[in-house]
């Protein structure tokens, strides 16, 4: 192997909120950490995760005006590097944690790290379409919770017949004039109780055996065109909003076989706290969380994840 190799205490692998907060604490516990953050792309796995492709979050404690998702995250790179955390802007292509000290690498560059925080998150499904990497954040949204305040007053639509796709759609109904859920079969599988309630719900409407084939909008969405998945008619749908609630992916393909996961993919942790089935791996943010999934509860996971891991070295040390 012909690359570079350094060694380090904590290696953060990811660089949302979870892997940034982690990256705060342990710089400011001394231990120097070493985040390898992604690379920019237009995917939720690049340098500051979902955050990255949202525009302004009113949610996050701390900013009454509200703040834009990027700068958030680049307000708290700024702050664990100015503690002491280094970054690294590549992807990990491989892990070995088979042995301690563990091996992250990056192409042929390996780091030697006393512990690990995986904190690589998860994506949204999206429907594939060209024109969602423009109007995702203008319009187009993976986050009822994180957007639905910008919708006032106006007709949306929500895509999927899972859970997610009936409570986005129930919450937004607070907000949104009108919400038509769009689903490709003509049946749910969302739970019976939350289908009753969608059912009952006079803001709701569904438009059946129907794909959102096309996003109109120049910069803005302005509408969307849905085909019949029974006849292939195509008609115009004229909506200020579009939330995509198909279901989500964590990022641990890195991991498979290697740290413990449930069967959706999300890495396991020890109730109540960010310990994996590997002694010295620990796990913060949506990758371990499919409840949750907000910027806050990431950066609080990620203070857990950097606390354990000091704790733990410390005790290897003792
Ligand atoms: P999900 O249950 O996998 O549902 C995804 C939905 O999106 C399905 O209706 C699916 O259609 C549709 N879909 C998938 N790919 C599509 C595509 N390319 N184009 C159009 N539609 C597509 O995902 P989820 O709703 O995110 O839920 C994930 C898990 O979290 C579930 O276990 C759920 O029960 C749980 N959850 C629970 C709650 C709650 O209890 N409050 C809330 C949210 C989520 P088909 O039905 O045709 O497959």
């Amino acid at each position: 192997m012909s690359g570079a190799t350094t060694s380090h205490k904590v290696v953060i692998i990811g660089s949302g909120p979870a892997g940034l907060t982690a990256a705060i604490y342990a710089a400011r516990a001394n231990l120097a950490p070493l985040v390898i953050e992604g690379e920019p792309s237009s995917t939720s796995d690049q340098p500051g995760g979902q955050l990255m492709l949202t525009t302004e979050v009113e949610n996050f404690p701390g900013f009454p005006e509200g703040i834009m998702g990027p700068d958030l995250m680049l307000r708290c790179r700024d702050q664990a590097a100015k503690f002491g955390a280094t970054f690294i802007t590549e992807k990990v292509t491989k892990v070995d944690f088979s042995r301690r000290p563990f091996r992250v690498f990056v192409r042929d560059n390996q780091y030697i790290a006393e512990s690990i925080i995986v904190s690589t998150g998860a994506q949204s499904l999206m429907l594939g379409l060209t024109e969602e990497s423009q109007l995702i954040g203008h319009g187009l949204s993976t986050c009822a919770t994180c957007d639905g305040f910008f919708f006032r007053g106006q007709q949306v639509a929500v895509v999927g017949g899972g859970d997610s796709a009936i409570e986005e759609a129930t919450f937004l109904t607070k907000f949104a004039s009108h919400v038509t859920i769009i689903h490709r079969r003509d049946s749910l599988r969302a739970s019976k109780i939350m289908q009753d309630r969608a059912f009952k719900n006079e803001k709701i409407s569904f438009l059946w055996n129907s794909h959102v084939t096309k996003l109109h909008g120049d910069g803005k969405l302005s509408g969307i065109e849905v085909t019949s998945t029974i006849d292939g008619s195509r008609s115009n749908l004229d909506v200020g909003g579009v939330f995509v609630a198909i279901g989500h992916r964590p990022n641990t393909d890195l991991f498979k076989g290697i740290l413990d996961m449930e069967g959706s993919g999300y890495l396991k942790t020890r109730s109540g706290s960010s310990y994996t089935n590997v002694d010295g791996v620990f796990a913060c943010g949506d990758v371990q969380d499919h409840t949750y999934r907000q910027a806050v509860t990431a950066a609080g996971s990620g203070c857990m994840a950097a606390i354990d891991c000091e704790r733990w070295l410390e005790s290897q040390h003792s």
